[in-house]
């Protein structure tokens, strides 16, 4: 989410300011940081960050330093308190504001702070969009009304909001034209979207309408969507899943714990049981189909038994990735005040047990692809490639990227790489090929399966 709202404040910038991205901060004239305050760790980094920028704007005292996001959001004029040469500070939901602010800073020289919730306007205010090679991020809805008893982002970003759908149409076909060939649908919660149609104020178009709509924009491939929320999964989503190639083979669908208990105390509203269920669901309407989740270890009241049956939940499930965090109290969240008896170290004893678990389910799931062919869209140079490597490959395989891209072998030849793609249940893939590839869909024939990604060589 932070990093979509950030590509927004970058064209909006260069939009207003003729700001462009540098990637030299210590040359930089404004320097935003769009924060995340999801667990403490993420919000102390915010200040440490600071304190260096500080040094930096005493010898250049025109220096705008700007801090956004749900630290600034959560904080507001405590930022300043702490940081008085902080010159802006904005909220998730009023970044778009962001060129007036610039305006107000330079003309006044006084510190700016607007960090409310004023949500529609934000997208009718930002520019066109620009890609930035074959995938994007497109924001469906904002804000989460979930109250999960341990998050913050209720607090920080708002009320659920759904952008209407011709909003979100019109965006995705911008990209499209631009080369963008896979999209992702972001929100807190999207299995809850519920989008109006001009006209029609009174119908709305859910998540799996929405899917069908974007995958008939001309140039889009493939559709993945994140994050979906348990208890929100409808019929009409898994019925997406049997009839839309175009929607990828990949949820993440966060379960927090195995433990019903923990799962109300953290208000997730759905049970260990409910959520085999829709797993089962999913597999029937996608055979293999990828499953990924985050998981919470150590919340208020966990005991050993309710740990023992997260650890029993991630064997069942067997996912194929899984994020998986030490519960942070977050200020103003309920979870703060229940009380937490649990020493830290255990807490850490179970994290470690839990990734342990995580990472040889994740290794099982990626050597069942070794021999397979999958379906890449190639992203991006992965890092360069020894001449020596490039003489080694097959001339079959230059032959093959010949065809794919209607080039010459010779002329190919100084342009051959690792490159990086996704399969279509969202795994990373590397390879060897030529740069012309990228934003092409190709076939890879899957040769080794590493931690966290796959190594694999070009073929048809
Ligand atoms: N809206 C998404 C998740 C957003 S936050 C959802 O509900 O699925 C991403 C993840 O951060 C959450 O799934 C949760 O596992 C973790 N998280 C959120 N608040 C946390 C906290 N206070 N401590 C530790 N982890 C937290
Ligand atoms: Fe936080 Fe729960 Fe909303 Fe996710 S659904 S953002 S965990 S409150």
């Amino acid at each position: 989410m932070n990093e979509y709202d950030s590509t927004r404040i970058a064209n909006l910038l260069l939009a207003s300011h003729n700001l462009e991205l540098t990637t030299t901060p210590e040359e930089a004239d404004v320097l935003l940081l769009n924060t995340c305050s999801i667990r403490e760790k993420a919000q102390e980094k915010v200040f440490s960050q600071l304190g260096l920028w500080r040094i930096w704007k005493q010898k250049r005292p025109n220096l705008i330093i700007g801090v956004g996001g749900c630290v600034a959001s959560q904080e507001g004029q405590d930022i300043l308190d702490r940081a008085p040469f902080v010159d802006l500070v904005f909220g998730p939901q009023t970044l778009h504001r962001l060129p007036q602010m610039l305006v107000d800073v330079q003309q006044h020289r006084n510190a700016v702070i607007d960090t409310s919730f004023p949500q529609i306007e934000k997208f009718d205010c930002l520019p066109i969009p620009k890609a930035e090679g074959p995938t994007a991020y497109v924001s469906i809805m904002e804000g989460c009304s979930n109250y999960c008893t341990y998050c913050i982002v209720p607090y920080t970003r708002g009320e659920e909001f759904s952008r209407p759908v011709v909003d979100v149409l019109s965006e995705i076909t911008t990209l499209a034209t631009q080369g963008v060939r896979e999209i992702t649908l972001l929100g807190q919660n999207v299995n809850s979207y519920a989008g109006i149609f001009p006209d029609t104020e009174d119908t709305t178009v859910d998540l799996a309408a929405l899917i069908r709509y974007v995958a008939a924009i001309d140039g889009i491939e493939r559709i993945r969507f994140t994050t979906s929320h348990p208890k929100d999964i409808s019929e009409s989503l898994y019925l997406a899943f049997v009839e839309e190639p175009k929607l990828a083979g990949h949820v993440h669908l966060p379960v927090q714990s195995g433990s019903d208990r923990i799962l109300a105390k953290m208000h997730r509203g759905h049970t260990v049981s409910e959520y085999l269920a829709l797993i089962e669901r999913l597999r029937q309407s996608r055979p293999n189909i990828s499953i990924s989740t985050d998981l919470i270890v150590g919340f208020p009241g966990e005991t050993a038994a309710d740990f023992e049956d997260t650890m029993e939940l991630v064997d069942t499930v067997g996912f194929d990735y899984a994020y998986s965090f030490i519960y942070s109290p977050r200020p103003g969240t309920p979870a703060i005040e229940y009380p937490d008896s649990i020493p830290i170290a255990e807490k850490q004893d179970r994290l470690l047990r839990l990734q342990a678990l995580i990472k040889a389910k994740t290794q099982t799931a990626n050597q069942r692809l070794v021999g397979s062919k999958q379906r890449i869209l190639v992203e991006r140079q992965a890092r360069k490639t020894s001449q020596q490597l490039i003489d080694k490959m097959d001339k079959s395989i230059q032959e093959l990227a010949s065809s794919i891209t209607g080039l010459e072998t010779e002329s190919m030849d100084k342009h051959w790489q690792q490159l990086a793609g996704r399969t279509e249940q969202n795994r990373v893939v590397n390879f060897i090929g030529p740069l012309d590839i990228i934003g092409r869909f190709v076939t890879v024939h899957i040769t080794e399966a590493l931690p966290n990604s796959l190594r694999g060589i070009l073929c048809n």
